[in-house]
């Protein structure tokens, strides 16, 4: 998927205040200034995400406050990485406080590219997390915290995560998963 201007490109230089021009740079048209020279090379953000498991294999989510996108709806805690921040101390951080929960962050389990919000893309890292402390409780633009089966999920509210989820229904051991009818040793 390419466009060659996204929603919410800049119309102003951030640097000198000029008005921008089109211009071919690097293989791509890019916003650029014609006075300082400026190029608005513009990249995704980046999101950390934390998949968590209860003893019984349930998966943690919060649910969406109402300033959030997708309000109400469920997701994988997870948020932006900031500048200057290392991504798994960000995983950490976006865990703790929506959730309450502090946990050790470990391998990455999916990537994958997000095309949710076409005026501001993201490159979504989910990493697996084992709590180590914290109290449950839903907090910043959290408002409800729940352990679910994956397959009792609530309304997600992205696909990015449902895709990740499918996975992990996938790699279920074998005693979370009934085997097809008439495969498998069975009783
Ligand atoms: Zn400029």
């Amino acid at each position: 998927m390419t466009h060659e201007h996204w929603p919410g490109e800049y119309a102003f230089c951030p640097r000198c205040g000029s008005r921008l021009d089109d211009a071919e740079v690097a293989g791509r048209t890019r916003k650029r200034c014609p006075a300082c020279g400026w190029v608005h090379y513009r990249n995704p953000g980046v999101g950390a995400a934390v998949v968590v498991r209860d003893a019984d294999g349930r998966l943690l989510l919060i649910r969406r406050g109402p300033t959030s996108t997708r309000p109400g709806y469920w997701a994988i805690p997870a948020g932006f990485v900031d500048y200057g921040e290392d991504v798994r101390e960000a995983a950490a951080r976006e865990l703790r406080e929506e959730t309450g929960l502090v946990a050790e962050i470990g391998e990455p389990v999916w990537v994958q590219s997000n095309f949710h919000d076409p005026a501001k893309l993201t490159v979504g890292i989910w990493f697996e997390g084992t709590v180590t402390g914290g109290e449950l409780r839903a907090g910043d633009d959290a408002v409800e915290v729940g352990w679910f089966r994956l397959d009792e999920l609530p309304p997600l509210a992205f696909d990015t995560d449902a895709a990740l989820i499918e996975r992990l229904r996938d790699r279920s051991s074998p005693e979370d998963v009934r085997p097809p009818r008439g495969t498998g040793p069975g009783p």
